[in-house]
């Protein structure tokens, strides 16, 4: 067979498989009838119910499977639990917050029996995690109906992972025994998982809810009996914030009058048609209604929160119903419940979705589930990106749709001419949202989208949201309006209320667009590639008529395919668009024009995610002024050169003033530095250049680096590789290997720069600390850094060699390790440094030897305030940690060709709960003690010299930066100056951690 007859017959077969597969679409039907009564003081639930099932399959079951979700909080040994521990989530499940579901009666009996199933005799099951199991008494085979019944009692649980109490509010989440799924590829028995959300069966509940009267209680259904108690707390937005006020506590009192607070409250939900059944109650909430195409709008809010609900979210909800039921279809339910939530961010459930605030963008995703989780029911564990790809996707379309580029912020749209825009540019949330995604994709550590939630390494959230949103943004693109409109309507027409995956999606849009969207769905779904056009060759020609031809090659530079959309602009600004389908590496496209030709850029709306769009024809460079907060600016079309001027101080020049440049493509790409400076008063020029990029392409781990420095007496260059990697983007377990060239020499007239101000017996004193000659070497380092809950360690390996025929003038090596660990958190601690160095051969340069105290002075110098003599005030004492870092001898450059250290230093953060009231959030103040010690070779004799002391510890976030500031008083050493006291008055500070 050719390939296109087998391309055929595999069509064929794609087709007539998935037609069989739709015409065999089954799912099981469940009905659950649930009483349950909410004790507020004891924040339990107890509760009975009965559960029919009705197994639609065509195969005979012998068994069931319950979820019973809120065992996840237990204790700490769930797999939520423990997988929330190795990915370094900070929380405990003690006695204190558990909660979990225990089963007091489980009956179960074949629905033909004309007895009630509270008679049946009670079966045997098996707990494990969130699951039970249990064998059916006997089989059930299809087309048969079968009765659960479920005595309970649960525990809710205080962290608020999803559900849970807080206050007096109840989120009642994953709340009661559900059946697992039964579909074609069988039982799906998932646990309860961090990452990862859910899958139901669709069907019917009815929910007896019983709780104290005072609370206002909203849920996934209609009411059908009962008062949920919205009346009393429904706000007239007619009146004014005094009279409302008024209104609302005659009420309150009025419940007090009647004595109703004692009573009890008890309320029917009915719903159909859903998978899944939330409610939460408060006596603090309060209510407003909304209504579109007469279907209600339900909002209840905490009464904190009136400010910023009352009205907006009413409006936002009908607006979001009237853009869903437009895009897809008519909502189909006879109500909408948007309730403030007590977790962060929202979370969806069928008719109901709990907010944690009023934002338009959160209701427009919540309530989008509704559709795509919702009556669009897909399994959430192994295909997250179908629902959250797509409400995310929706959402941002919606926001596009109403708001245009600069999305809700459009509210203050920045003027580009002010110079406010100019000193701090904001890229538009779609430019923030491509940046963000093209630098994941780019990184290294790209996943796949289609693989269950529990099994990514750590890009679960960008891969379902972000890159699930683009995945339906491109295709929306590729089809055009009229097709994704038809698209998403047939969708929603063919499979509302059942179950979806990437197949029957995929089919959909394949039958309405007539097109093979395997390449597509593969690509984006399945595998890991990039996209990269670049355009090529450009020939213009003027016809005989006066017209112009124009020829443009386009190069496919890396393995990802998309058609890719080419604009010509002539000199008159017309704009002539044309499409190429992007499979081959290289095409060819013809524009015939009237005007002469001016541009020609490939995909000029930037929608193919093109990793790399220096290439296509459309790159500036933009310059800006160096602004620390306009970190994170990362335009697509240029390559940003930020501008500063310097100024700084030394002894020997005076004050210098300069000037640096700093160059990126995307903060990432071809990152370039320049920087020159003059002394004011030795009139002499320093400099220097940087240089760095990925070198490996789709890949942040391998980068060059190149630098040179020639300033304030020394020349200094590197030249090496980079190599990091980590289990996880940003967390530990993290390797680092590097290999460098450097070399290093004290110019002429530099010795003056090359030396250090100490303070010895009450005077200041300049010693040398940097000796003439030339050091060439190669060093390889290795670090390793492994974090757990609890601890946290560092290993880190050092060795150099600077031998006589890489030109260097001094010849030895090196060899340097160092070991740290910290038992405990960030806030109390106890930690320990080792570190033990050797140098071999006969010279060694003074700049690179151990010091005692800290860094040595070839280390200080990368530092531009420790390299300039004289630059710090001189009663300012900074440490820079490193060597044997014995902070007590920060005034006595003892140095060695070994040397052993030991450091332990304990931190309590006390002081954060003492001065709570004036610290800003997420700031941490350490008490810590140390003791140091270190034992070297001076004057061939060994010496062992200690210190003691205190700190204080400042931890906190500046600009989205973590910032520390150490305090450090070594009050004791055990070799104190001449005239000195063992015991005295010492203190330094820094800004980095001491180890
Ligand atoms: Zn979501």
């Amino acid at each position: 067979m050719n390939g296109k007859t087998i391309t055929i017959l595999l069509i064929i077969c794609t087709v007539v498989s998935s037609l069989i597969a739709d015409q065999e679409y089954w799912q099981q039907y469940v009905h659950y009838d649930y009483k349950v009564k909410l004790d507020v003081d004891d924040r339990a639930l107890s509760g009975e119910g009965f559960i029919c099932y009705r197994n639609n399959s065509p195969d005979t079951l012998d068994r069931i499977y319950l979820h019973l979700y809120p065992n996840a909080f237990k204790d700490e040994n769930s797999t939520m639990a423990r997988e929330a521990r190795s990915q370094n989530y900070r929380f405990k499940i003690t006695p204190r917050n558990n909660g979990y579901i225990d089963i007091i009666e489980f009956r179960i009996a074949r629905r033909d029996l004309s007895e009630s199933v509270k008679d049946a005799p009670l079966i045997a099951y098996n707990i494990d995690d969130t699951i039970l199991e249990s064998r059916l008494p006997e089989p059930l085979p299809p087309g048969e109906e079968l009765q659960l019944y479920i005595k309970f009692y649960e525990k809710i649980t205080s962290i608020v992972n999803r559900g849970g109490w807080r206050g007096n509010q109840f989120d009642l989440t994953q709340w009661y025994p559900k059946l697992v799924v039964y579909d074609q590829n069988g039982w799906h028995p998932d646990k309860y998982h961090l990452n990862g959300e859910f899958y139901g069966e669709f069907g019917a509940f009815d929910v007896e809810i019983t709780l104290p009267y005072n609370y206002i209680v909203a849920a996934t259904g209609e009411v059908i009996e009962g008062d949920p108690g919205w009346h009393w707390v429904q706000v007239d937005t007619g009146l004014s914030d005094t009279e409302w006020e008024r209104s609302y506590q005659q009420q309150l009192e009025e419940i007090r009058k009647r004595g109703l607070q004692q009573k009890e409250r008890t309320v029917k939900f009915r719903a159909e048609n859903v998978h899944d059944f939330a409610w939460l109650a408060s006596p603090d909430f309060l209510y407003e209604r909304g209504e579109w195409h007469s279907i209600p709008i339900h909002v209840l809010y905490n009464k904190n929160a009136r400010q910023q609900w009352s009205r907006k979210v009413v409006q936002r909800g009908e607006r979001t119903l009237e853009w869903l039921s437009k895009r897809f279809g008519m909502y189909p339910y006879p109500q909408l419940s948007i309730t403030h939530g007590l977790l962060g961010g929202g979370m969806e459930y069928p008719m109901l979705v709990m907010n944690s605030g009023p934002w338009e963008g959160l209701i427009g995703h919540e309530v989008g589930h509704i559709y795509f989780y919702g009556i669009l029911a897909n399994n959430e564990l192994a295909e997250a990106w179908l629902d959250e790809g797509f409400t995310s996707y929706q959402e941002n379309w919606y926001e596009q749709h109403y708001y245009g580029d600069r999305g809700y912020e459009d509210e203050n749209p920045p003027d580009p001419k002010s110079w406010k825009f100019k000193l701090n540019p904001k890229p538009t949330s779609r430019e923030r949202t491509v940046s963000y995604l093209v630098d994941y994709l780019t990184s290294g550590y790209n996943e796949p989208l289609a693989q269950y939630a529990q099994d990514f390494k750590g890009g679960y959230g960008i891969n379902a949201y972000t890159k699930g949103a683009a995945f339906f943004g491109m295709l929306h693109k590729m089809v055009g309006d009229s097709l994704w409109d038809e698209i998403c309507h047939t969708y929603f027409d063919r499979w509302k209320f059942k179950h979806v995956n990437e197949q029957r999606f995929k089919q959909v849009c394949e039958d309405v667009t007539g097109m093979d969207l395997e390449w597509y769905f593969d690509q984006w779904l399945h595998r890991t590639v990039n996209i990269d056009y670049a355009r090529g060759k450009l020939s213009k020609s003027q016809q005989a008529d006066g017209s112009w031809k124009t020829s443009v090659d386009i190069h496919r530079k890396d393995r990802g395919i998309m058609p890719v959309e080419v604009e010509l602009t002539t000199v008159s600004g017309q704009r002539y668009l044309q499409k190429w389908d992007g499979r081959a590496k290289l095409g060819t496209l013809v524009f015939e024009t009237d005007d002469k030709p001016k541009t020609v850029v490939v995909d000029p709306n930037d929608i193919i995610l093109d990793r790399n769009r220096m290439n296509n024809g459309n790159m500036s460079i933009q310059f800006l002024p160096d602004n620390p907060l306009s970190f994170g600016y990362k335009p697509r079309d240029l390559y940003v050169i930020k501008y500063a001027p310097k100024i700084w101080y030394n002894d020997v020049d005076g004050v210098w003033v300069g000037a640096r440049l700093r160059g990126s493509y995307l903060e990432k790409f071809l990152r370039t530095e320049a920087g020159v400076t003059w002394g004011l008063r030795s009139n002499r020029l320093g400099g220097n250049l940087k240089f760095g990029h990925p070198i490996i392409p789709n890949s942040d781990k391998l980068q060059f680096d190149l630098s040179f420095i020639q300033q304030e007496g020394r020349a200094v260059g590197n030249v090496g590789l980079v190599y990091k990697t980590s289990r996880m983007r940003y967390s530990p377990p993290r390797q680092r290997m590097e290999l460098f060239f450097s070399t290093a020499q004290l110019l002429e007239n530099g010795e003056q720069y090359g030396r250090r101000k100490i303070h010895a017996g009450g005077e200041l004193l300049k010693v040398p600390e940097w000796q003439p000659g030339r050091v060439n070497k190669i060093s390889f380092g290795y670090q390793l850094e492994l974090q757990q809950l609890m601890w946290w360690g560092m290993l880190r390996m050092q060795a150099e060699a600077s031998p006589e025929f890489l030109g260097s003038e001094y010849d030895y090596s090196k060899l340097q390790g160092e070991l740290s660990l910290r038992l405990g958190g960030f806030n109390n601690y106890i930690a320990s440094r080792f570190f033990a160095g050797r140098f071999f051969g006969s010279e060694t340069p003074l700049q690179e030897r151990f010091f005692v105290e800290g860094a040595n002075p070839r280390a200080r110098f990368e530092k531009f305030y420790l390299r300039s003599v004289g630059a710090l005030p001189r009663q300012i004492y900074y440490h820079l940690p490193g060597g044997g870092n014995l902070r007590g001898y920060l005034d006595q450059p003892f140095n060695s060709e070994s040397l052993a250290a030991l450091n332990i230093e304990a931190g309590s953060a006390v002081l954060t709960s003492i001065f709570r009231h004036f610290l800003p959030r997420w700031t941490v103040l350490r008490l810590v003690t140390f003791y140091d010690v270190g034992k070297l070779k001076m004057d061939d004799k060994d010496k062992t010299l200690m210190d003691a002391g205190v700190g204080v510890h400042f931890r906190g976030r500046m600009f989205y930066a973590p910032v520390n500031l150490r305090f450090d008083f070594p009050l004791w050493v055990s070799d104190p100056l001449p005239g000195e006291k063992s015991f005295r008055f010492r203190w330094l500070f820094s800004v980095s951690n001491s180890f």
